[in-house]
């Protein structure tokens, strides 16, 4: 298939493991303190296991998974108010797949539905948008959810809706930005990432500048990456190359994709119809000034939180869950008490093993040559 085969090539990929191990030997990481390389994005963390590539690089490189999968760090809080929207009886409750099976404090969309809740699963909020138009008298809820990567779809159904006067549509936006949370993490005590790669599909929509930052206040390098096994491998080779010249600096690997500049229609629409909240709730990481975005007051009319009274109420995480030190990189899933035991794929207890993008899941599906993964899922 073009444009994928290609970046699967395992003669290429060869050769760049090739380069890593040799730039890696000038590094100065060892097997005991090993270079800490954070993918900050989810996808990121998947193809990392699917192919296998935590196994192939040196042991003197290690990757910290990162906070970029949307639905591993929506707050049990967040899902809760959800959950109530969904009760409404005239309410049609539309989410992303992916959403409908994390945990609240008491169930899920997926349990809420179950329950007899009308919460149906789309692809697009422009299918919910037509849901809407299809049912005239009922509220139709849009859970709108992710990183800038799916804001200009949301903000662009937004602006469909206010055009053609669609008055029963309104989104429960839970849209978060990726930069302060970076900013968070670099700045947690004892923070040691040597390099990032960078997140691809939000850099397709903002761009590189927003990063320069990484490079300028923290010295630390960032390669903005694509998603395939090549793509990662040539990332990971850029940031070594850095690391090794004592260099430091936001680079675009994944040039096929993402303009330096960013998408400008796209950011035009964010900006029309967001504006950032003063501070949002992460899962595991707590509040996060600015990290989260909200209707501006033109188009407050479509915001679920002013036409739904619902609780808002911060909910701690389980006390066996140790999403919050897997996502800032302070342990690895298997290290989780619960891991692969009362927490798996099938019974969630973290958003992490929920997403296929969350680094729980994938430790616990591809992770096949982790000797202590093996252990606990005996
Ligand atoms: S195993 Fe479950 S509870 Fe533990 S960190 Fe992962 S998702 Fe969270």
């Amino acid at each position: 298939m073009k444009y994928v085969d290609e970046y699967r090539e395992p003669a290429l990929a060869r050769r760049l493991l090739d380069e890593i191990a040799a730039c890696a030997a000038r590094t100065g990481g060892t097997p005991q303190r090993p270079l800490q390389i954070m993918e900050v994005c989810g996808g990121h963390t998947h193809s990392i296991f699917r192919y296998g590539l935590k196994d192939l690089i040196p042991r003197t490189i290690e990757f910290v998974h990162g906070p970029g999968c949307p639905v591993c760090v929506l707050p049990m809080g967040r899902v809760d108010d959800s959950l109530t929207i969904a009760r409404q009886p005239h309410v049609i409750f539309t989410t992303f797949g992916d959403a409908m099976r994390v945990p609240g404090s008491t169930g899920s969309l997926l349990s809420e539905r179950a329950e007899g809740a009308d919460v149906r699963m789309v692809y697009s909020p422009l299918d919910a948008l037509q849901i809407a138009r299809d049912n005239p008298d009922r509220e139709v809820v849009f859970f709108a959810l992710g990183f800038e990567t799916t804001m200009p779809s949301t903000a662009l159904t937004v602006l469909q809706a206010g055009r053609e006067c669609i008055d029963n549509f309104s989104l429960f936006c839970n849209h978060i930005t990726i930069v302060p949370t970076l900013k968070a993490i670099l700045d947690s005590p004892g923070a040691g990432i040597d390099g990032f790669l960078g997140p691809g599909h939000v850099a397709m929509v903002i761009g590189a500048e927003p990063f320069e930052f990484i490079a300028a206040r923290y010295a630390r390098p960032l390669v903005i990456t694509g998603f395939e096994p090549t793509d990662i491998l040539e990332g990971l080779l850029m940031l070594l190359r850095q690391i090794e010249t004592g260099t430091a600096r936001v680079k675009n690997q994944y040039t096929r994709v993402v303009n330096p500049a960013g998408n400008t229609p796209a950011l035009e629409a964010i900006t029309r119809v967001f504006e950032l909240r003063e501070f949002f709730e992460w899962r595991g990481l707590g509040s996060i000034d600015h990290s989260g975005i909200r209707l501006r007051f033109d188009y407050a009319r479509f915001d679920a939180e002013r036409r739904f009274s619902v609780p808002g109420a911060p909910i701690a995480d389980p006390k066996s869950c140790q999403c919050g030190e897997v996502l800032k990189g302070a342990i690895k899933p298997f290290e989780c008490k619960v891991f692969g035991q009362a927490c798996t794929p099938q019974t969630p207890l973290g958003a992490l093993m929920v997403s296929s993008e969350g680094a729980c899941s994938a430790y616990y599906l591809f992770a096949r040559r982790d000797d202590q993964v093996q252990q606990v899922r005996a």
